[in-house]
């Protein structure tokens, strides 16, 4: 008993160590090296975001303009070799910024492989540890690289593309009790578009976020820690007011995510709301104007394709073709990028042009 005992203070002193380590060496600065040498050029004027299915965890993928890419998470572990197929899929060799939102494992999970697949530019996390194999593996990878991890917190900017704007608005503490409120948040601005990307946040850093004063307000939203009921609270919702919510979660899940009350509160407010239990990997594309979802399996449709568009009413909650002589005034205008989707947003037919 007392053997065991010791080996196991033993074993907890040597991971205590072996972070303190590998922290020292890799925690550096926090300023952003520009580093324009590998720059990959596409054609194209294009932002895509690819919210990739890796079951219950997070994994969003952007594709800048000029072809520069973030990755914001990565799953957990099982799903490595998925995302590593499904960017390199995307003619991707290099990720310019990886941000691990917080070290639970279906965020940071994935990412130790990813960081060997890839050539990576920039490695960004919140200050806290975590003493678990994954963080610890994680950390590993990182060392072998050569990579230094910059510190995430509110305020960072990106200068990777001109024709973006990306800049983290939380975390805006130092400490939290709760290793979800650590998570980065990201807000990318293309033109008119704008996408927020909570990982998992609750209701301390979400609060913190109001007082802090940035714009929150987003055309997309990836709903918070996979639409539990811990985040998204009203004030934040009306704050972010999105067009669009993105939840990403796995099917039959252990945590009974989406949370009801999460989803009440999006469809209180006509929100849609897109799944990646129920349609796999959803990507949009931003041409700086107008935003479009490409549907499930959609992954090999040409950025450029136009599907139909219908036009809600946020007002009476109808929704109508692109062409219907009563359409509502720009303001009360919510598009809808499939009829399915505006009816599930609880919208009903217009009765004069019968979408
Ligand atoms: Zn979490
Ligand atoms: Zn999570």
């Amino acid at each position: 008993m007392l053997r065991i005992e010791r080996i196991r203070k033993n074993k907890l002193f040597m991971t205590f160590i072996l972070f303190t380590l590998i922290s020292s060496l890799i925690f550096g600065c926090t300023d952003f090296d520009h580093d324009p040498e590998n720059a990959i050029h596409t054609e194209g004027e294009s932002l895509s975001v690819h919210f990739i299915d890796v079951g219950q965890g997070d994994c969003t993928l952007f594709v800048t303009p000029k072809g520069k890419t973030i990755l914001i998470d990565a799953g957990e572990k099982s799903a490595s070799d998925m995302i590593i197929n499904y960017i390199r899929g995307q003619g991707i060799h290099k990720i310019d910024v990886i941000i691990a939102t917080h070290p639970h494992a279906d965020h940071i999970g994935g990412m130790e492989d990813v960081i060997r697949a890839f050539d990576i530019g920039q490695i960004y996390m919140p200050r806290v540890m975590h003493t678990t194999q994954t963080f610890e593996n994680l950390l590993l990878a990182i060392q072998e690289k050569g990579l230094k991890v910059k510190t995430a917190k509110a305020g960072v900017a990106f200068d990777i593309d001109p024709d973006i704007e990306a800049v983290m608005l939380a975390p805006n503490s130092e400490e939290y009790e709760n290793l979800n409120d650590y998570s980065a948040v990201l807000k990318v601005t293309h033109g008119k578009n704008s996408f927020l990307i909570t990982g998992d946040v609750e209701e301390t850093s979400e609060k913190e976020m109001l007082a802090s004063g940035y714009d929150l307000s987003a055309d997309v939203l990836k709903v918070a820690h996979h639409g539990s009921s811990s985040s998204t609270t009203d004030e934040f919702l009306d704050a972010v007011n999105p067009d669009h919510a993105v939840i990403l979660l796995g099917k039959d899940n252990d945590y009974g995510h989406p949370h009801r009350e999460t989803i009440e509160k999006l469809r209180e407010r006509g929100i849609p709301i897109y799944r990646t239990d129920e349609l796999g990997n959803i990507v949009l594309t931003s041409d700086g104007q107008v935003i479009i979802f490409h549907h499930p399996s959609s992954q090999a449709k040409a950025a450029s394709q136009i599907e139909t568009i219908y036009i809600g009413n946020k007002k009476s909650q109808v929704f109508h073709l692109q062409n219907c002589s009563s359409l509502p005034s720009e303001h009360n205008q919510l598009k809808f990028y499939s009829r399915q989707e505006a009816v599930g947003a609880g919208y009903s037919p217009c009765g004069r042009c019968n979408p």
